[in-house]
């Protein structure tokens, strides 16, 4: 993926999730999993701790599209990766922190 479409993708999914907000010069928002505060350029450049979380990991399966994508801290999405994505389908923890993220991700939609 070009630098340029994945921060055109950044971008919208800080303005798909109702936790974010515009901020002057970019969007303030909450981690997927835990809720700490996040934070994104206009221009969808990361800053701070603000990482892209693949709810279905790119080793699983999971795409670079929206529906798959959200903002996590940084050490929240290594710990997912770490304790739940080597693991991968099948595994009940896998599943689970999945599942949860799908839901919460449905739950913090809104339209652009
Ligand atoms: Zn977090």
């Amino acid at each position: 993926m070009s630098s340029l479409s994945r921060k055109k993708l950044i971008l919208q999914i800080a303005v798909t999730d109702r936790t974010f907000k515009k901020v002057p010069g970019g969007y303030r928002g909450k981690c997927i999993h835990c809720n700490t505060r996040l934070e994104i350029t206009d221009d969808g450049e990361l800053l701070g701790k603000t990482t892209v979380e693949h709810i279905v990991p790119k080793t699983h399966g999971g795409g670079d599209v929206l529906e798959n994508l959200a903002l996590a801290c940084r050490s929240c999405n290594n710990e997912k990766g770490r304790r739940h994505d080597v693991k991968g389908p099948g595994d009940p923890g896998y599943e689970k922190v999945v599942a949860f993220l799908q839901a919460r991700k449905r739950k913090r939609h809104r339209d652009a």
